[in-house]
């Protein structure tokens, strides 16, 4: 009985089932919560006339966990203090990454793995040294010391980088002030610019790709992100691109690797109360889960998928009218509100003094439906012709949220629709809702329930450090002699 037993120990260790996984993905959607993702949900059953939820690849998972998000300074955190909890397993304070309450550097669950041999990659669809990457390699009292963080990237070993660019290349003017571009070659990185150049540098030792759309060289800086899921053109890098180009880069190391990949600009538009492209932004990071989920079906004992928020933004809620939505009229919605702001803008400085309410009217139509597919009221026409006057007589108090600034025309038609829609938004910052977790794959189990978002990187490093023994036959043998 014995022997059987052993025997039965020794199969089980050969065939790895009980080893941990080799290919961990932790996806972090930037100020995702529950309801971003069943606003996109419930929009695309609208779409098929349908009441109800389509489902998603991130909701396919069969464990799902509620995450706290809350930091040590504030019962609403922000991305740097969310991204440490995260990538750390320990709380901090508010715009701080990589350090404790006591200013010590603590160390994210990517730079343990890459000291026990793993391969790592940390990617965004935003800039490479913002929070939540930045969490996972770099130590700042201030997250908006982007070119200190930019050093740290430099320094931090990893195999792979991808994002739109740099968000400050140079730092202070100093006679041997250097571009972080140059730093990082020095440091041995590639760079690749667009996806398809990135294809080229698969077999360099280390990559980093950015947009070759965005802040090519320090003087050209770009938009900060990657184009937004509802204008991208197909040339345009994604995170799905990313993901993929990721994948085969780690791959081809024939080592375990960690990977993280941020959905940075869900965050954006939910700052900006912009419901239609804050579900293209919960689509794009789907999108680019769904090539994870690719790898995990072809890998599937030996990979583990997380996805999860650091918080949730805008305080959104699914309703505003007794027992009904009406989602499906963001259908008409074209652009974001940014970019909705940038065309009247541009027609402005063309038409300049002879620009008239009818022009503006004729770009509601083009980009938002107003007028032909939907119609709007005396009420909110006679306010969107006040605000016009007020952008013609240099009155316009620009309406400011963290990443965007736009006439109060634009803020004003993106809330038109928006309440169209039977949507409410509580606030352009953060809230405390909690947000989900979905998991799929080997450790999956050990995600689900009510947890705090410090419990997943040190559930982690308990899974994965230090790794089990792969084989134990020859243990289990020596026991039975
Ligand atoms: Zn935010």
């Amino acid at each position: 009985m014995k022997r059987v037993f052993l025997v039965l120990i020794t199969i089980v260790f050969s065939l790895g089932i009980y080893a941990q996984p080799k290919y961990v993905f932790y996806f972090i959607g930037d100020g995702m919560g529950f309801n971003h993702v069943r606003l996109t949900q419930m929009y695309l059953a609208e779409l098929q006339e349908k009441i109800g939820c389509e489902p998603l690849v991130m909701t396919s998972f069969p464990v799902v966990g509620i995450v706290a998000t809350h930091s040590s300074s504030n019962p609403i955190t922000d991305s740097a203090a969310a991204g440490t909890a995260l990538a750390t397993g320990k709380k901090t304070a508010n715009g701080v990454l990589g350090l404790d309450d006591e200013n010590e550097e603590v160390y994210s669950i990517a730079d343990t793995l890459k000291k026990i041999g793993w391969s790592v990659g940390v990617s965004t669809s935003v800039s490479i040294d913002h929070a939540t990457p930045g969490a996972f390699y770099a130590h700042v009292t201030k997250r908006s010391k982007y070119f200190k963080i930019g050093t740290q990237l430099a320094d931090s070993d990893f195999d792979f980088f991808a994002g739109s660019s740099f968000l400050k290349p140079i730092g202070k003017v100093r006679k041997d002030s250097l571009c972080l571009y140059d730093l990082c070659e020095q440091k041995g990185y590639a760079f690749a610019r667009g996806y398809e150049n990135a294809q080229e540098l698969l077999d360099t030792n280390k990559l980093i790709l950015i947009d070759h759309n965005d802040g090519l060289t320090p003087s050209q800086l770009g938009k900060g992100r990657l184009a937004y899921g509802l204008e991208k053109q197909d040339t345009d890098l994604t995170l799905a691109k990313i993901v993929s180009t990721g994948v085969e880069f780690l791959s081809k190391k024939e080592k375990p690797f960690f990977f993280m990949v941020e959905g940075g600009s869900i965050d954006r538009a939910a700052h900006s109360n912009d419901a239609k492209n804050t579900i293209g932004e919960v689509l794009e990071f789907d999108s680019a889960i769904a090539v994870a989920y690719n790898f995990y079906q072809e890998h599937p004992d030996e990979t583990l998928i997380l996805v999860t928020a650091d918080h949730e933004t805008g305080g959104l809620a699914l309703g505003k009218k007794k027992h009904f939505l009406n989602l499906k009229v963001l259908d008409n919605q074209k652009v974001s509100v940014d970019s909705l702001n940038n065309a009247i803008k541009e027609l402005h400085a063309k038409l300049g003094a002879k620009i008239q309410y009818k022009n503006v009217q004729e770009l509601l139509t083009k980009y938002l439906g107003f007028y032909t597919n939907i119609a709007i009221s005396k009420e909110n026409d006679a306010l969107l012709q006040e605000k016009f006057n007020n952008i013609k007589q240099n009155k316009d108090k620009n309406v400011k949220t963290l990443y965007s600034e736009v006439y109060e025309l634009s803020n004003l038609a993106i809330k038109i629709i928006n309440e169209q829609a039977f949507i409410g938004w509580t606030t352009n910052s953060h809230s405390a809702n909690p947000v989900p977790l979905f998991a799929v794959g080997n450790g999956a189990e050990n995600f689900g329930g009510c947890i705090d978002n410090s419990f997943i990187a040190n559930k982690l490093t308990e899974l994965l450090c230090p790794p089990l023994p792969q084989d134990s036959t020859v243990t289990v043998e020596t026991e039975e002699e």
